[in-house]
């Protein structure tokens, strides 16, 4: 027998569900496929552990742990991290720090600080354990998406030794490598945000003490921002998120250029002052995009590999988890041949879309004077009721609670509100800021 491109089908391995790219987006979906019962394969073209940026995870990942029985395994390879501590010069308060505990809905009061080595690394184990066909070295270089009836995804190993396979829907959760939004030239920068970023891992920086000591640290700046997110055995990931023009007046190495960055602030200079780094100094750029196709016949992008805004948040790990949870359930229902597909499908794409919105907001402003101001104006012993009560729904975004809880509505409304209502007192501020932006 013979597929539609005339290839000897003996040669072809058959699966329910192909998924492309072993990261947190991948494996949970093929995990969750596997549980209802589907046969699934998953091809990762690198070997786990391997280095992966996206250390600091949310509260609302801790469900998605738990459902996919890995709770425990990262509690033992991660940091418990209770907040996220906030710096800025410019405002009132010099620093403020938003506990989970204090969000709307305080059920998950802590997350995890993980090295993604061993992250990614457990999330594919368990996905085996589950009953995934998972390869690794192995990458995806063709997905012919034309038949209606099966797909089929071509890949190559290290030697460059071709395998085939047939499935019924392939999941794309390659991550930045985005291989189905390049496929499809679907792939939009966004206009609104663009950034790059410079990071790397350094020992002996000074850490915060008792409970805060698994906390992200952000600190604003002229040119962005910068993130400390201590890691365990006492190193800690260090980046700075910067407008592209910054980065592009950048004529020395790049470990010297992060190393002047850092040093634009007092606060961080404190605690760098005996930092040592270990290994090289990585940096990203064509930073946030969108695919401007999210689900197809047969087909669906999930993760990193539909969209990326920014990580000042860090939501990207568990904006791509529960994605994948939302598109196991949804694919689970398409395989059994569901009559309301087109209704789950838009249901899919609104809830999607939703997280993102919610997240991107705040990214969109983060650097605005009037969104510094209003975060960092008073500590709470000094703020009214509705004052606490707006700061409760930012922290549930800040948690991941990022689709539409009620409760949160109307106080971050009122956030808004108050945003946009500062924004016009100071409009010439908020003027050069957007200038600012417009042209790094
Ligand atoms: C500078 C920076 C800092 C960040 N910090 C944070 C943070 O603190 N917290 C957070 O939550 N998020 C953070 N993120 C975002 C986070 O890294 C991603 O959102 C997250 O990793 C997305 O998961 P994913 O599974 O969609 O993609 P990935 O984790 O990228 O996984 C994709 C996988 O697909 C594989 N792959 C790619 N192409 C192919 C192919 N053709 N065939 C087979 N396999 C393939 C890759 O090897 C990879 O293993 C950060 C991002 C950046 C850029």
């Amino acid at each position: 027998m013979r597929n539609s491109r005339g290839e000897n089908r003996k040669n072809q391995q058959d699966f329910d569900v192909v998924v492309i790219g072993g990261g947190p987006a991948g494996t949970t979906a093929a995990t969750l496929l596997a549980d209802s019962g589907w046969s699934v394969c998953l091809l990762e073209k690198g070997r786990h552990p391997r280095f992966h940026i996206g250390e600091s995870l949310l509260p609302m990942n801790l469900p998605i742990f738990e459902r996919l029985g890995v709770l425990d395994e990262v509690r033992k390879i991660g940091i418990k991290k209770l907040a996220a501590e906030f710096n800025s010069t410019v405002t009132p308060l010099a620093q403020d720090t938003f506990y989970f505990s204090r969000a709307i809905n305080p059920d998950h009061p802590c997350a995890f600080q993980v090295r993604r080595s061993e992250f990614d690394e457990l999330l594919f184990t368990n996905c085996q354990i589950h009953g995934v066909s998972a390869i690794q070295n192995i990458e995806v270089v063709d997905v012919d998406l034309e038949s209606s009836e099966h797909k089929i995804v071509r890949a190559l190993s290290k030697d460059k030794q071709q395998s085939v396979f047939s499935c019924k829907f392939v999941i794309d959760a390659s991550g930045r490598e985005t291989f189905l939004a390049n496929k499809l030239k679907s792939k939009q920068k966004n206009a609104r945000h663009q950034m790059a970023a410079i990071f790397g891992h350094y020992r002996n920086v000074q850490r915060r003490k008792g409970v805060d000591k698994g906390n992200i640290s952000i600190y604003w700046f002229g040119q962005g921002w910068i993130w400390m997110i201590p890691l365990r055995d006492g190193v800690m990931s260090i980046g700075a998120v910067c407008w592209p023009g910054y980065l592009k007046t950048r004529s020395i190495s790049l470990e010297e250029f992060l190393s002047n960055t850092l040093r634009q602030l007092p606060e961080v200079v404190k605690r760098i002052e005996e930092a040592e780094l270990i290994g090289k100094i990585q940096a990203t750029g064509n930073y946030s995009y969108a695919s401007s196709t999210m689900i197809g016949n047969g087909y669906l992008l999930v993760g990193d590999a539909y969209a990326f805004v920014d990580p000042v948040f860090s939501s990207g790990v568990f904006l791509a988890m529960q994605s994948a949870v939302d598109a196991a359930e949804l694919i689970d229902k398409l395989l059994q041949g569901t009559s309301d597909s087109k209704k789950l499908i838009q249901a899919y794409q609104r809830k999607i879309k939703r997280g993102i919105a919610a997240i991107s907001w705040f990214i969109y402003r983060f650097n605005t004077p009037a969104l510094h101001y209003l975060l960092m104006s008073s500590d709470d012993s000094k703020q009214n009721k509705w004052q606490m009560k707006m700061k409760s729904s930012v922290i549930s975004i800040l948690s991941g609670d990022v689709y539409g809880n009620p409760k949160v509505t109307v106080p971050l409304l009122m956030f808004k509100t108050l945003y946009y209502l500062l924004s016009l007192k100071n409009y010439a501020e908020t003027i050069r800021f957007m200038r600012f932006k417009a042209k790094p």
